[in-house]
């Protein structure tokens, strides 16, 4: 057979048909999954609810690559506003609008899921081939001193100014050209992601792929032949207009930590653990203010760590503690926010060229809970932990001194109200942020946990395979199934364990 992909907001719709593997989702794990099923032999069709969007569509607009690029065009938030939730919604996924940070699990943390979480699959030992490939499938490096900008020299002088550790990250990008707008997409593919390997790949290997095609409902969950119910959508992805049904043997569900909760609750399926233990890992940006043009915005937003504050084998929760990543936004995100509308929103935004931002990235423990209403609306509820904003405040604090230590001539901590610190001993400041809702522009970029692989029913919505408790054959391969944050950027995590499960998966069909 002939792989393609189809984007059925532009064909007319195909009857209903049967395959033997239907994948939902065509991100890190879903397209991971395609690509090696189909090179084994196996049938697969792959849907996705994005469309692909390629080259010079990549138009570096903030508003029309939100619009297109982003799962509820950019807009999606936890129940009470706090955190804005990020995720991709284009054909290859959220690797397509990440910035292609290279941070495999922990040996700290394979370790404890290993032993706290019996999940023996994920002993370094067992699991370092799938691991290794990951690394091939992302074309994983160092990011090269001559692609380090100013505004990630900056975080990294402050850090060897006072003595903290910190690294060079790795990247999954190849003859990058430091355009810097990776957040709304890469416009010339410098980017490995799975849109640029595994999908061609799968492709290849005859896979079917299926582009702006939602699957609504899976039925018959424990029968040898499984239904889902898919709506096509028009071409810029708002509107259903048009139904039909595919019977697949097997359904990967593969939709991100939040689709794949939200499609087996609005499906019925799973038991009792399904959407709960929801992890976000949100991160609250801050930005050093320099009388020198930084001009973050020109090159690999985020190249550079400080990994000092960070401890990768707590006895209680894997990954712990927090780090301080460089990162900018263009001009749209960075004015949202800013605590500032009217003239003094104006006065921010014009010193956009001489700011050096970071995120603050504190893993936080499984406090949230999808839930899908009777009228298919979607509630992401989370409740922030007061250890986690300890933690946030205390990096605040740090980086503050950080940026001061670099030569910022103040600090902007961007919330309600906006904390400025101008001297190392007024970083003290930091510990007043209050976190009351919706007061601390939050972003979740990570989302874990909601579909928990555990050993026994009582304890998670899904088996050692993936398979979802209950079903016959219907497997979770994305980050639903881990129980605590696999590591500070999940699309290395994800893809190794995607390939893991779909070899195992492997040795049965
Ligand atoms: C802004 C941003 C920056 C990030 N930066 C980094 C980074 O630097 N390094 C890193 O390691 N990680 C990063 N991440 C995280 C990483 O990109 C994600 O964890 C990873 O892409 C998730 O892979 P996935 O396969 O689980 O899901 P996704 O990549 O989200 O893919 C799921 C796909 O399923 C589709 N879908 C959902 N529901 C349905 C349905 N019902 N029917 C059909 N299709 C559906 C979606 O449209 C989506 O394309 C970032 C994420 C974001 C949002
Ligand atoms: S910095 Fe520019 S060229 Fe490099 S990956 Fe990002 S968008 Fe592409």
């Amino acid at each position: 057979m002939t792989g393609a992909i189809v984007d059925l907001s532009r064909e007319s719709l195909p009857e209903s048909f049967a395959t033997e593997i239907l994948i939902i989702g065509s991100g890190s794990s879903g397209a991971t999954a395609a690509r090696l099923l189909g090179e084994a032999g196996h049938e697969v069709v792959v849907l996705e609810e994005g469309r692909d969007l390629i080259g010079a569509e990549r138009t570096q607009r903030d508003a029309a690559m939100y619009d297109q690029l982003y799962m509820d065009r950019g807009g999606r938030a936890s129940h009470d506003l706090s955190i804005s939730v990020l995720q991709g919604r284009v054909l290859g996924g959220g690797g397509v609008i990440n910035t292609c940070d290279v941070v495999p699990i922990p040996e700290g943390v394979l370790n404890h899921w290993a032993t706290k979480y019996q999940l023996e699959d994920f002993a370094p030992d067992k699991f370092e081939p799938f691991a290794r490939g990951a690394l091939e499938d992302l074309s994983a490096s160092r990011i090269p001193e001559d692609l380090i900008n100013v505004a990630n020299a900056k975080l990294r002088q402050g850090a060897e100014g006072l003595g903290l550790r910190g690294e060079v990250m790795m990247h999954n990008r190849v003859s990058c050209r430091g355009l810097g707008t990776c957040l709304i997409g890469c416009p010339i593919h410098a980017k490995r992601n799975p849109r640029m390997v595994a999908i061609p790949k799968a492709i290849a290997a005859g896979a079917r792929v299926l582009t702006r095609a939602r699957a609504v409902k899976i039925s018959k969950a424990n029968q040898e032949v499984k239904e889902v119910e898919v709506r096509a959508l028009d071409p810029r992805g708002y509107h259903e207009h048009g139904k039909f049904t595919i019977r697949a043997k097997i359904v990967i569900v593969a939709a991100n930590a939040i689709g794949s909760a939200q499609l087996l609750l609005r499906s019925g399926v799973g038991n009792g653990h399904v959407g709960k233990n929801l992890i976000l890992q949100p991160q609250l940006p801050i930005i050093g203010l320099f009388d020198e043009r930084i001009a973050a915005f020109d090159g690999i937003p985020q190249a550079y760590a400080i990994t000092e504050f960070e401890e990768e084998d707590n006895p209680e929760f894997g990954l712990w503690g927090y780090r301080i990543e460089a990162i900018m936004g263009t001009p749209g995100i960075v004015s949202t926010m800013l605590p500032f509308t009217g003239a003094p929103g104006m006065h921010g935004m014009a010193q956009y060229d001489r700011m050096a931002a970071s995120l603050l990235l504190a893993p936080d423990r499984p406090s949230g809970q999808i839930e899908v209403a009777r009228d298919r609306r979607l509630t992401i509820r989370y409740e922030q932990r007061p250890d986690h904003q300890q933690r946030l405040r205390d990096a605040a604090e740090n980086a503050a001194k950080v940026y001061l230590e670099a030569g910022a001539r103040e600090v902007l901590v961007p919330t309600v109200p906006a904390v400025f610190i101008r001297s190392a001993k007024e970083a003290k400041k930091a510990q007043e942020i209050s976190f009351a809702p919706a007061t601390a522009p939050m972003i979740s970029a990570h989302q874990q946990g909601t579909v928990r692989f555990a050993a026994s029913e009582r304890d998670g919505g899904a088996d050692l395979d993936g398979r979802v408790y209950g079903t016959k054959d219907i497997y979770v391969f994305d980050s639903s199934g881990y129980p605590t944050t696999a590591s500070s950027h999940t699309m290395t995590p994800i893809i190794s364990s995607s390939r893991m499960l779909t070899a195992k998966l492997l040795t049965r069909i």
